[in-house]
């Protein structure tokens, strides 16, 4: 979908709109951004605020919260007077569900985007045959009208929508005529964005998600060819549904989201885990950091360790790691010995190096600085960053 080539060595983003949400804007050349959601109940506003301050202090550029009733949509005002008041004006997206337009008109007024999911519109009995054309049209004039006012507030108020459609929760009449698939999320999601641009609004960030990679990934790269095909270009916020917890939980994530981004594709994403939703937030920055997205961390070289190690290379690694940490935008290495290290560490803008037993060396690069006793090693790695005039004091 980009103009990547085989020896591009940086990740080519599809261009895309630039679609605002609250004081950040999605998409174009936009950082990819990472968001996250809050598990309180939107009615405890205390600690739904605290929460969304707590996320976004930790690098959550994007909240969203759900908005189940009138009595959560009415709270999401107080709590956005109380995050503007006490905190910063915090991208607020409102998840809204089912019969939830009068919901969604009444939350458009206090959050930035709001998220309806193509697949909760429910005008369709159940059906047991394949739907005509005229029974297909007919119900995409209710949903026309119904998303008409929602769409038009949005539109007037320059805020945004997510349509988030989900593998798992395809209308009725898309799973009869397009099947439980891909191209059944693809056509959704088209739907919806029809109407919005017959109504001249464009403030569109699409999500299609399942808890399959594989079905994730293809609904994409369709979504992706389709909007080229139609001179569309709506950002996409990527996740993988239901991904669970532990290391698993990241892994399947992480293939999705990752393979995506490494295509040039997608804008903001989210790490689905059965965890605090704070356990989300460094996976993302993990995933964008790893493919050179973003740079938000020490960049960290490592052998793996082997016969040849020097040192305990997992407890040096650990030791370095608490003492450089802070320092985001270096390459530090950490390798078990002189063999292999020096030419493995690639670009990184310091070494600590197996020597000898008991002794360490310590580079700027790829030139050897000093040999010092192992003890001393983090210590002197401290003191070489200082006189390089690139260190800070941890916060
Ligand atoms: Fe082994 Fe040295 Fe390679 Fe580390 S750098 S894996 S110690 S050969």
């Amino acid at each position: 979908p980009t103009s990547q080539t085989l020896t591009d060595t940086t990740i080519h983003r599809r261009k895309t709109r630039s679609v605002p949400v609250g004081s950040i804007s999605i998409g174009s050349d936009h950082p990819v951004a990472v968001q996250s959601m809050i598990n309180e109940d939107t009615l405890d506003i205390d600690g739904s605020v605290a929460a969304i301050r707590r996320l976004h202090e930790i690098g959550c550029e994007i909240v969203r919260v759900t908005v189940p009733s009138m009595a959560h949509a009415k709270a999401m005002e107080e709590i956005r007077d109380r995050l503007y008041k006490t905190y910063q004006p915090v991208p607020l997206v409102a998840d809204v569900h089912h019969n939830g337009m009068k919901i969604a008109l009444e939350v458009a007024k206090y959050v930035d985007n709001v998220r309806i999911n193509p697949g909760l519109y429910v005008f369709e009995k159940p059906k047991t045959s394949e739907y005509t054309q005229a029974e297909f049209d007919a119900i995409g004039e209710k949903i026309r009208e119904t998303l008409e006012p929602l769409v038009i507030s949005l539109r007037d108020q320059n805020k945004s929508m997510r349509i988030g459609v989900n593998h798992g929760s395809l209308a009725e009449r898309m799973l009869f005529t397009y099947g439980d698939t891909p191209e059944g999320m693809v056509e959704s999601a088209l739907e919806f964005i029809r109407i919005c641009e017959s109504l001249n609004f464009y403030n569109i960030e699409l999500s299609l998600k399942a808890s399959k990679v594989p079905v994730m990934l293809a609904a994409n790269r369709l979504m992706v060819q389709r909007m080229n095909a139609e001179g569309m270009a709506y950002p996409l916020h990527l996740g993988v549904t239901e991904a669970g917890d532990g290391e698993y939980g990241r892994i399947k994530s992480t293939a999705g989201i990752g393979t995506l981004l490494a295509e040039g594709i997608g804008d903001t994403i989210r790490v689905s885990l059965t965890e605090a939703p704070e356990k989300e937030i460094p996976v993302c920055y993990g995933i964008l950091q790893a493919l050179g997205l973003r740079r938000t961390m020490v960049e960290y070289v490592a052998c793996p360790s082997c016969g040849r190690t020097l040192f305990n290379l997992e407890e040096v690694l650990q030791k370095v790691r608490e003492a450089t940490s802070h320092l985001t935008g270096l390459n530090i290495a950490v390798m078990g010995c002189i063999v292999n290290g020096p030419g493995e560490m690639a670009d990184a803008d310091y070494g600590y190096v197996g020597k000898q037993a008991g002794y360490i060396s310590l580079y700027r690069g790829r030139e050897e600085i000093k040999k010092v006793p192992e003890d001393q090693g983090v210590a002197e790695l401290i003191n070489l960053i200082k006189s390089d005039g690139k260190w800070v004091e941890p916060k």
